[in-house]
């Protein structure tokens, strides 16, 4: 299997769960679901090969990938998406892979209402608030790696803060649900996660933000000195722009400079050059 179309990749529809209904039904629901998904352990087994030799014929004059990424590619055992989950009973995909820095979560894949990562810190990095929240916390190695990258940016002369790192999934049932009251399900699914698709229950993403746009979360930060050197230096330090312009598509959402994901220094770096998003890279070639 030579070639490996990037273009096939897309995230399909979104499974909707009503966020308007009280917090225990759901959880109720999803326990249920978790639980049964555990026993049955069914796989979920798509052809993609046969999908993509399909389309290199359509494709073969304007290749995605060079001959040398290609086979970087193929030569690595990637937790791949289609590897990493199960279907519960009621047809959803369940993350397996919790405790790996690879870990993908997002509208088709989710994780169970009770995961917490057990190696949850604080890590030494200004944020807007002075409260011990919950939200400051982040995995110990994604921790570790975001006080280097404050201090690279802090020696340009710039001014990062962070606003937001892990989430509870019943934090999130709370969000969500408040957005989806506010402004609608559908806006509350273009900017908020729904419970257990959050990529901030994994402890691994981190929100930051600048003075330049009041310490909001906005589509303006990415053209700030700070947003800038973010998407340009991230990768260094192992993290990711997880939610990149123009790959809503794929991920799901919209452009979010702010939003940074770990996924330590080698993956970030070939995602980075790359120009991929977190689902392209884990896509089984
Ligand atoms: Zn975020």
């Amino acid at each position: 299997m030579k070639n490996y179309v990037l273009t096939s990749v897309l995230v399909g529809s979104v499974l909707v769960l009503s966020a308007c209904k009280p917090v225990d039904w759901a959880e109720q629901k999803w326990n249920s679901a978790f639980n049964q998904s555990k026993d049955e352990k069914v796989e979920e087994k798509n052809d993609h090969k046969q999908h993509h030799a399909e389309q290199n014929d359509q494709n073969e004059e304007k290749p995605t990938q060079t001959d040398e990424e290609k086979e970087q590619t193929q030569q690595k055992d990637l937790p791949w998406l289609n590897d990493t989950v199960t279907v519960s009973g009621d047809g959803k995909a369940v993350v397996q892979n919790l405790n790996d820095m690879l870990i993908v979560a997002n509208k088709e894949r989710n994780l169970p209402a009770d995961y917490e990562p057990v190696d949850l810190v604080i890590p030494n990095v200004p944020f807007p608030f002075k409260e011990d929240l919950p939200k400051k916390k982040l995995r110990k190695e994604a921790a570790a790696s975001i006080e280097l990258l404050f201090k690279g940016a802090e020696e340009q002369g710039l001014q990062l803060l962070a606003q937001s790192g892990y989430r509870s999934y019943d934090t999130q049932v709370s969000i969500f649900a408040y957005n989806a009251q506010q402004y609608g399900e559908e806006k509350a699914n273009q900017t908020s996660a729904q419970p257990g698709q959050s990529e901030h229950q994994t402890g691994l993403s981190l929100d930051v933000t600048s003075p330049e746009v009041n310490y909001d979360l906005v589509e303006k930060f990415g053209e700030t000195k700070e947003g800038k050197w973010l998407a340009e230096n991230a990768y260094q330090y192992g993290f990711i722009i997880r939610y990149p312009k123009g790959k809503e598509d794929v991920t799901g959402y919209k452009y979010e400079p702010w939003h940074l994901r770990y996924v330590g220094k080698e993956h970030a770096k070939e995602i980075h050059d790359r120009g991929v998003t977190l689902e392209e890279y884990l896509k089984k070639p």
